[in-house]
């Protein structure tokens, strides 16, 4: 995207930073940080799942459960894929 539009009028404006000079919508300086910010915290909560999952597990083994394996398993991959997807957000 060369051009930005304005968030509040729609009309194209050329310096990022400030307000918009149509309307004085305040615009955010770089590229949207405020998105970034919360595609982390998303990223944080499949993590905080995947963790609660092999918490499960790990209390159900300790009970002999026949499906503690695979809900540790099911665990470790929700897990993981909430940090590659976090550190890809990253950069
Ligand atoms: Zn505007």
């Amino acid at each position: 995207m060369a051009s930005n539009a304005c968030p509040g009028c729609a009309k194209e404006i050329s310096n990022k930073k400030g307000a918009c000079p149509h309307c004085g919508h305040p615009m955010a300086e770089g590229p949207n940080p405020v998105a970034t910010e919360v595609t982390g915290r998303e990223w944080k909560l499949v993590r905080l799942i995947g963790g609660l999952l092999m918490v499960t597990a790990a209390v159900a083994w300790a009970g002999k459960s026949s499906d503690a394996g695979m809900v540790f398993f099911l665990g470790c991959v929700i897990y993981l894929a909430g940090r590659l997807g976090a550190w890809r957000t990253r950069n």
